[in-house]
């Protein structure tokens, strides 16, 4: 999404004059974070019609942007996501350091809730940055 700004301040920005979601005001943030498929699907259709989706997205995927709709694919910690997950019961995290499938419910919630956290840390780090 184009309203928020590359993290190294090395990024060539001068094609985002030309991004099609840059009103000034930030009226699309929503649509474009949002975790309603439909919303991700609109913004996504939205994408198809900017003239600068390839570097949107070599730029979000370069800042390792932690989530949203950029060059029309859904972005998820610097990685495209194919399709975000439908609603309904999440996979079982992966222990951070083994990489197991962690079981334990209690070490479930932790990991849940710290992802959360970092996620959330990483967006307001983005949004400050812009
Ligand atoms: S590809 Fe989408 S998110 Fe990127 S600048 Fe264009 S409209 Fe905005």
């Amino acid at each position: 999404m184009f309203a928020l700004e590359a993290l190294d301040g090395e990024e060539d920005l001068r094609w985002r004059e030309q991004a099609r979601c840059a009103d000034g005001l930030g009226s699309l943030t929503e649509l474009f974070f949002s975790e309603q498929l439909d919303d991700i699907a609109r913004a996504k259709a939205f994408c198809a019609e900017c003239p600068v989706t390839a570097l949107c997205l070599a730029g979000a995927l370069a800042r390792r942007e932690p989530w949203g709709v950029w060059g029309g694919q859904l972005v998820w910690k610097g990685r495209v996501l194919a399709q975000k997950r439908r609603r309904g019961r999440p996979p079982l995290p992966r222990d951070p350091i083994t990489g197991e499938i962690v079981r334990d419910p209690v070490r479930i919630a932790q990991l849940r809730v710290q992802a959360q956290r970092e996620a959330e840390q990483e967006l307001e780090f983005v949004a400050k940055s812009a």
